[in-house]
């Protein structure tokens, strides 16, 4: 029985709550009335049910379809103005004891390198990630008890945090590993980690079965009540994905928004996150094997809806997907991007050799970060290395109640100019840098307040001279 409050994963993602709410779709998808409904819901900016946006998904009207896209730009824009946020992966190892069959690191393949950084050549990582100018990781990790214990992940985060190289510093550390205990969520907690992520891979539960055929992650209820653990735990901000291309994507759509559903109906605060990614081909994987492939302009509707749906929950994808797919879907209402990004255990500090490669997939952009930062600008965005709210306490429902003021634009615009500032003066290209203060000096004009642009004004001077690390 379907319950959004319900603390057990089969009735807050309840199964048959899905298939009604597909056939809903499917009955109304040409229903011009209730689509024109549902979007003059969505413009007054308070999100969607899912039964709503899947309807908007399944729309097969081209001159509706071109609404939802406008709308889902206009509230990008309303939301997130010009801003991308960039981060970097860094793997830490990849033992795995699962048997994820779209994974390269299942426990069975025997072919590709394994590989663990020690607390020394995770230092050098870091090293090599401050240089190119990054301020906010996502660590990952396989799930293996005895190779990666949570002591090692904490002494993992210590150890970035700890690394100041230059002007270099990571200031937010996003962590991405296997579903834990209470206990180990609050040890993340303590060591000061921003956002939990997990993906749920695919909420169908019997499909998820046949996909983790073994190890702790066959567990559907202990994945899909991760979540709820790690609120327990303290964690404010969990980031929520699936792996679009394992299930169907309508039932993946359904049950991603059920789930932040759950996670406002009962810890008050939605998810931090959505990321977006794609089945991509990797060491033993083939992304032809599975059937429910999804096209880059199905993928794009699916972030326009995911935008319109849960305008405050930001939206991540990497560089799983190329350049020109990054285009369109970061004008749709993704507001963070990976950038220079090695999917490898180590790689930063010096590139794997042909014979012992790690991979967790295929990168799709191989731009350096200099690049991806300097497209950005050329395309109108601020690429932003800010970090600014889990350090001034800003996570949760403190987080959400500012967004949903729409006050949090006043930080995060200047925080974007600051830091954009930062990684010009400290490691951009002559080129990047000239584009970059030109844009700066522009977007000063669009701070509405005078007392901040002054203030902002006497900062990015003060960058200029050396200080470092200015937030609002
Ligand atoms: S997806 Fe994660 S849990 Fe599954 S095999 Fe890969 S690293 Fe292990
Ligand atoms: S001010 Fe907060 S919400 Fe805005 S970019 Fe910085 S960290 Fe993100």
């Amino acid at each position: 029985m379907y319950d959004r409050k319900s603390m057990k994963a089969e009735e807050f993602i309840d199964h048959e709550e899905i298939l009604e709410t597909l056939d809903y779709a499917e009955r109304n998808k040409n229903n011009i009335e209730l689509i024109d409904r549902i979007i003059a819901k969505a413009k007054e900016r308070k999100g969607l049910e899912h039964r709503e946006a899947s309807v908007l998904l399944a729309c097969e009207m081209p001159e509706k379809i071109r609404e939802i896209y406008d709308l889902a730009e206009q509230i990008k824009k309303d939301f997130y103005g010009n801003r991308i946020v960039l981060f970097a992966p860094l793997y830490l190892s990849n033992y795995c004891v699962n048997g994820c069959v779209y994974c390269p690191y299942h426990r069975k393949n025997r072919h590709i390198t394994r590989k663990k950084l020690t607390q020394a050549e995770i230092a050098k990582e870091v090293t090599a990630l401050q240089d190119m100018g990054h301020k906010r990781l996502a660590i990952e990790a396989g799930e293996d008890p005895v190779m990666n214990p949570i002591d090692y992940i904490l002494e993992s985060i210590d150890t970035i945090y700890s690394i100041r190289h230059r002007n270099g510093a990571i200031r937010r550390v996003n962590v991405n590993i296997a579903a834990t205990t209470v206990e180990n969520y609050r040890k993340l907690k303590d060591a000061g980690i921003g956002t939990y992520i997990l993906f749920q891979e695919t909420y169908h539960k019997e499909s998820y079965e046949k996909l983790h055929p073994t190890g702790p992650k066959s567990n559907y209820a202990y994945h899909t009540e991760a979540m709820d653990r790690a609120m327990e735990g303290g964690i404010d901000d969990v980031g929520l994905g699936v792996l679009f291309g394992l299930e169907l994507y309508k039932y993946e759509f359904a049950g991603l928004l059920m789930h932040a559903e759950h996670l406002e109906a009962v810890h008050g605060v939605g998810p931090h996150t959505i990321s977006i990614p794609r089945v991509k081909r990797a060491d033993d994987i083939d992304p032809e094997t599975f059937d429910n492939g999804i096209s880059d302009e199905i993928f794009c509707r699916i972030a326009a809806c995911i935008r319109i749906a849960v305008p405050y929950t930001g939206m991540i994808v990497s560089t799983r997907e190329n350049q020109k797919v990054r285009d369109q879907i970061i004008r749709l209402g993704v507001s963070q991007i990976s950038g220079g990004s090695r999917t490898s255990v180590g790689g930063y500090y010096e590139p794997e050799p042909e014979d012992a490669r790690s991979e967790q997939f295929d990168v799709s952009d191989t731009r350096t970060l200099d690049e991806v930062v300097r497209w950005l600008m050329t395309r109108g965005y601020i690429p932003s290395f800010c970090t600014a709210c889990y350090r001034e306490g800003r996570t949760g429902d403190r987080f959400m109640s500012l967004c949903k003021s729409g006050q949090i634009q006043n930080c995060c615009h200047p925080n974007a100019l600051m830091t954009l500032k930062e990684y010009l003066e400290d490691y951009a290209s002559k080129e990047t840098a000239d584009i970059g203060n030109a844009l700066i000096g522009k977007e000063l004009e669009h701070i509405p307040d005078e007392k901040v642009r002054k203030i902002v004004m006497e900062r990015l001077s003060g960058i200029e001279q050396g200080d470092r690390d200015f937030r609002f």
